[in-house]
């Protein structure tokens, strides 16, 4: 095994894989309201992730998954709330949108994961997450750290300080929530000036150093309308090549705790909204060049 991924972990846990449903939970993002920041992550699509979601309600979008081919594929599921900040509302409301999904899966989910903000997590909306936790239930909270760097993250808007992130993943840990950590590689820490692999090296120490579970490795890629994708218009931002890429992102896998499961290790852009780099839109090529060079370390 070149790496611990996230096939692996599912059948080691659950004896098999489990499918996905991708919910968009309707909720907002406080980067993007005026509550911490206005514009959000300079990344960031107007969907807040989660593109390829078709919306209507959460039991809608529940049911057309449960009743779909994809999903009778599986025995057991994940559902995900994908876009946005999926804690960022009262706890009552969290509450039930969550049930709403979970009712319609009834005993067949065996993970709610629900990605936020590391500072969109306090003691309730911790605890309202933790509630969902039973003896044949997950829960997964996965946060958007991108880098351990506070200049970048002041760069790229991220709208909160990286000490954040460190209170958040032991607020959840304590409760027995498994914390998933978003990384990205590639990401501008100022004009014409992207993070180098000693910057990619300190996110990664950051997260081997608390009680992290998994890990999504993101490539930035730049999608039309937003504001990386202005300053990569102008000249301001070049994206990394696909060899570039994939050496900080092996670099990164090997450097990582072994016991930290790899739930991706690249991005994942919709075709039509990808301004570059191209590369980002064939995966399978992108997964290959990582492992050629995990295999040669
Ligand atoms: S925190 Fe997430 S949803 Fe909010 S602006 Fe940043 S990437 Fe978008």
């Amino acid at each position: 095994m070149l790496y611990y991924n996230l096939s692996t972990y599912l059948r080691n846990t659950y004896g098999h894989r489990l499918g996905k449903l991708c919910i968009d939970g309707g909720f907002t993002c406080p980067n993007r309201d005026g509550t911490c920041g206005v514009g959000g992550c300079i990344f960031c699509g107007e969907r807040g992730a989660g593109e390829h979601i078709i919306c209507g309600s959460i039991a809608e979008q529940a049911k057309r998954y449960f009743d779909s081919p994809a999903s009778a594929k599986y025995r057991e599921h994940i559902v995900y709330f994908q876009n946005f900040t999926g804690t960022y509302a009262p706890p009552g409301t969290l509450y039930e949108r969550y049930a709403s999904a979970l009712d319609v899966g009834g005993d067949s989910v065996r993970v709610l994961a629900v990605g936020t903000r590391p500072d969109c997590i306090d003691d309730e909306r911790a605890d309202t997450l933790a509630s969902f936790i039973t003896d044949r239930r997950d829960v997964w909270c996965e946060l958007g750290l991108q880098t351990a760097s506070d200049e970048t993250a002041r760069f790229i808007n991220r709208g909160y300080r990286t000490a954040r992130f460190a209170d958040a993943v032991q607020t959840l840990h304590s409760r027995g929530i498994k914390v998933v950590a978003h990384m990205m590689i590639g990401l501008p820490r100022a004009e014409n000036v992207r993070e180098n692999a000693g910057d990619v090296a300190a996110t990664v120490d950051l997260i081997n150093s608390l009680p992290v579970f998994g890990v999504k490795i993101h490539s930035l890629y730049v999608m039309r309308g937003t504001r990386l994708c202005d300053l990569y218009e102008r000249g301001l931002y070049t994206p990394l090549t696909l060899d570039e890429y994939a050496s900080l992102a092996a670099s990164s896998i090997s450097r990582l705790r072994p016991d930290i499961v790899l739930h991706r290790i690249t991005g994942d852009c919709p075709r039509d909204m990808l301004a570059a780099p191209m590369w980002c839109a064939d995966k399978r090529s992108v997964i290959a060049a990582i492992e050629t060079r995990l295999r040669a370390r």
